[in-house]
């Protein structure tokens, strides 16, 4: 098999990076958290760089480290709203997506703006509460000090800010495949998602 590309989209803690670290493991398809490079711009920002500078001389030492914390969530995001920001992680992205063996890409605009001849769409939600608790138990098991509120805000904010926005606002392509987690376990949206791509090979 040569190229065959897996774009899975989503809001904050929907499990898009769960379905698609199973979904890699499954196919033996290469996997990117776009997210990450959105976090390691925010990290430098917070650290202060200038978001756009950063951006363009990002390298993969900046995706190590601790990226998964709540004020990293929000910077990257807040960064990801500007053009050049944006525009400066597409090539990477793009040859990621392009490579030999498969790749799934997860993140906001995979499959409307990354890849938008993705093979497979797959557009993973849940509600906010449920979004919420999972994060929030996720971060207090990693020792964060939140309360279910300011995780549930945190993830509203995060949302709102995502979908809202000019550039590749948070939005299933017209081709996505919705799969809500709400009330799916693990391995019942892990399925879904296989189940999806065997019909598209
Ligand atoms: O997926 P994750 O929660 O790590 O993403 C962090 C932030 O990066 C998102 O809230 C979003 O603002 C941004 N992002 C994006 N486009 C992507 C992936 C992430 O705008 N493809």
């Amino acid at each position: 098999m040569t190229r065959f590309t897996v774009a899975i989209d989503g809001p904050a803690a929907a499990g898009k990076g769960t379905i698609s670290k199973a979904v890699a493991a499954h196919f033996g398809f290469a996997h990117l958290d776009t997210g990450l490079l959105y976090r390691a711009v925010g990290a430098k920002t917070l650290a202060g760089a200038d978001p756009i500078a950063a951006a363009r001389s990002l390298t993969p030492a900046d995706m190590q480290g601790n990226l998964r914390t709540p004020d990293v969530a929000q910077a990257a995001s807040k960064v990801a709203v500007i053009a050049e920001v944006r525009a400066a992680l597409v090539d990477f992205q793009r040859n990621f997506a392009a490579r030999d063996g498969g790749a799934v890409l997860d993140g906001r605009d995979i499959g409307t703006v990354i890849c938008p001849d993705a093979d497979v769409k797959l557009f993973v939600t849940a509600s906010a509460e449920v979004r919420a608790e999972r994060r929030f138990l996720e971060l207090s098991a990693k020792d964060h000090e939140v309360s279910r509120g300011q995780v549930l805000a945190d993830v509203i904010a995060r949302d709102k800010r995502d979908s809202e926005r000019e550039e590749a606002p948070l939005k299933p392509a017209v081709d996505a495949v919705i799969i809500d987690t709400s009330d799916l376990s693990i391995e019942d949206a892990v399925a879904q998602a296989i189940a999806r791509i065997n019909a598209a090979r």
